[in-house]
């Protein structure tokens, strides 16, 4: 992921995700959390203190949303809820980075993987294609919208890691 961020970053989202994750799994250890709602919470917090960068705070609004529309939830069991949660947490990127679809963004993997869950799957291939998508368009959010037109041809960086998690959530499902 920092070498999807050289090109047309600044080379460090990998390691600013490798911080957040290893905070979570700290913070997990220690608080125990139970509830599906408590998780996203303690995993909304080691985003929000350890990833910094723009992705850190946007990762935070969409878990901090998540944690609220998943208060009082004990099972989730349809595909449609779930992409009722995500859904949720891709409102809160898109409100604080006040970004749409096809702006270069991790928004272009959540809104697709949004839209299939409603579709009633999900599978690692419409992941990757989303992923993959990015490399299309020209930034419009972010530091790769210095580059304008030469961020084309590249992956976005929060793509990538979007996908990272939409991917261990289809093993998770499975
Ligand atoms: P920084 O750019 O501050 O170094 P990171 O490298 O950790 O932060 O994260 C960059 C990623 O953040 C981008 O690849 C993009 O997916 C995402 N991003 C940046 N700005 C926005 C925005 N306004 N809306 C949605 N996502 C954004
Ligand atoms: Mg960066
Ligand atoms: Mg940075």
């Amino acid at each position: 992921m920092s070498d999807l961020d050289t090109p047309i970053g600044d080379g460090d989202h990998g390691n600013n995700m490798a911080r957040g994750v290893n905070a979570y799994e700290a913070s997990f250890e220690q608080k125990q959390p139970e509830s599906i709602s408590d998780i996203l919470q303690v995993f909304s917090m080691a985003m929000i203190s350890k990833v910094g960068g723009a992705s850190g705070p946007l990762y935070g609004s969409a878990l901090m949303n998540m944690v609220k529309e998943t208060k009082g939830t004990e099972t989730i069991d349809s595909y449609e809820q779930l992409g009722n949660i995500i859904e949720q947490g891709l409102a809160g990127i898109k409100k604080r980075g006040k970004t749409e679809f096809e702006d270069k963004t991790m928004v272009d993997v959540w809104e697709p993987v949004v839209q299939a869950l409603k579709e009633g799957s999900l599978a690692k291939e419409q992941v990757e294609r989303a992923e993959e998508y990015t490399q299309t368009l020209v930034a419009k959010k972010g530091r790769a919208s210095y580059l304008a037109g030469r961020s084309k041809g590249h992956i976005d960086p929060g793509a990538a890691s979007s996908a990272l998690f939409f991917d261990a959530l289809v093993d998770a499902i499975k």
